[in-house]
């Protein structure tokens, strides 16, 4: 099927270089011909839903139209139609070269005298009526005329431009194979789908498994396209972890580490285009994996003279509290429901104790942000570490992006600085954050 709308063709963004290399032959030959040449008007890369009876899909492609005026010596020439014309009943079959306005197309069609030549004024029996518009005036030309009154060859141009428009339709033209090949799918919406699959499934590679954690988040993306439409809703804490591998992404550009890398140039590339297809989606998954691994290398060992030597904070104080890296987590389950008991020690190595009410899935190295109410500060002896600990209790907590924390914590230096709108986070007490 041709992936049209009304008069204009568009054509996969991949298949542009062979279809300007088309073009420029048919031009050649125009131009040996000392005809004008036939211009193309490319908009582009746009990304259109296509659909195939019960499924779309996303393609990239170029909108392409190709120029109908043309320079003549004699003034700009626009090919309205081209009239056959009966020769006993002078009915008329009319070919157009444009959409043409209401006015137009009366002159095209409801003329009196179909066969009057508006070139040379005789009226005899002719069986191709040219209809142009030439520096604004509308004239009927017969064929044996035309090229007189134009000044160029209209009918070796206008042959130029048929083979022009079969090759756009040639290349405009997709099926089942090519769409799997070339369909897209939003860089945002794959990432949420790709961190929720790997949540679910583990991460997989073609190598291990013979099926690709990518590609199958890929084909799970699609089908809820389909079925949701445009923008599919995720959990909270999937469109955070989406948001987080985006940004370590976008931040490789300032990175001297790994800006000049063929691995993080490929994933921005892919990020700023902000579509990927499914041989792609392999690349753009792993991005998941190196995020991951980023996040347990900036987790630093915990050597046991520099913990938890001094209390932090009045009790009662409310504190937004960044970069704190979890020592701890256990999970109790009691007849109140589940708590969760988490340690942690922020950048100055204070330890931190929370315990929460409901399930919480942190572990030990992960980097979280939070806001929470100081309690009464506790010391205790340490086995393991064999010195007196210093522990700063917390309560009432919430959990908190790197973003949101950086705005609290700006906020709390100047309290008139306005919070931007964020998407709604789920309770900390009813669901895990992250
Ligand atoms: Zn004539």
């Amino acid at each position: 099927m041709q992936i049209r709308h009304q008069q204009e063709r568009y054509v996969l963004e991949t298949r542009m270089p062979l279809l300007q290399q088309r073009i420029d032959a048919i031009n050649e030959k125009l131009r040996a011909s000392k005809a004008p040449l036939i211009e193309m008007n490319i908009t582009g890369p746009i990304i259109r839903r296509i659909h195939f009876g019960l499924y779309s899909r996303l393609l990239p492609v170029m909108k392409v139209e190709l120029n109908r005026e043309l320079d003549g010596p004699k003034g700009e020439v626009k090919m309205l139609a081209l009239s056959t014309v009966d020769k006993t009943t002078q009915w008329m079959e009319h070919k157009t070269f444009t959409k043409l306005t209401p006015e137009q197309d009366v002159q095209v069609r409801l003329t009196d005298t179909p066969c009057l030549c508006d070139h040379c004024g005789t009226n005899r029996i002719r069986v191709y009526m040219y209809t142009l518009e030439i520096n604004n005036e509308i004239k009927r030309v017969g064929s044996g005329c035309v090229d007189e009154f134009a000044g160029l060859s209209i009918r070796s141009w206008q042959a130029a431009y048929e083979k022009a428009v079969e090759s756009i339709e040639k290349y405009s033209d997709v099926d089942f194979s090519v769409v799997d090949d070339h369909s897209v799918v939003p860089v945002m919406d794959f990432l949420k789908e790709a961190v929720m699959h790997t949540k679910e499934h583990g991460y997989l590679t073609f190598n291990e498994s013979g099926r690709s954690s990518g590609y199958e988040a890929f084909q799970a993306l699609g089908d809820r396209l389909d079925a949701e439409g445009d923008s599919p809703t995720y959990p909270a804490e999937v469109v955070e972890k989406a948001k987080a591998v985006r940004d370590h992404i976008l931040k490789a550009e300032a990175d001297p580490e790994r800006r000049d890398k063929d691995y993080w140039c490929n994933l921005l590339s892919l990020v700023k285009y902000g579509h990927l297809t499914m041989r792609q989606s392999s690349l753009l998954c792993s991005s998941i994996k190196s995020y991951e691994t980023h996040l347990s290398k900036m987790a630093k060992p915990l050597e046991g003279a520099s913990l938890a030597n001094e209390h932090f904070g009045k009790e009662g104080e409310r504190l937004p509290l960044k970069n704190m890296q979890v020592a701890s987590a256990y999970v109790d389950e009691g007849e109140w429901g589940y708590t969760t008991k988490i340690t942690m020690y922020d950048e100055k190595n204070r330890l931190f104790e929370w315990k929460a009410s409901g399930r919480f899935e942190v572990k030990p190295g992960d980097i979280v942000h939070l806001v929470g109410t100081l309690g009464k500060p506790e010391t205790f002896e340490s086995k393991k570490y064999e010195k007196i600990m210093y522990k700063n209790t917390l309560k009432r907590c919430k959990f908190h992006s790197l973003e949101e924390i950086d705005e609290l914590i700006e906020k709390g230096k100047n309290p008139k600085a306005k919070r931007r709108p964020k998407e709604p986070m789920p309770e900390a007490e009813t669901q895990p954050v992250w």
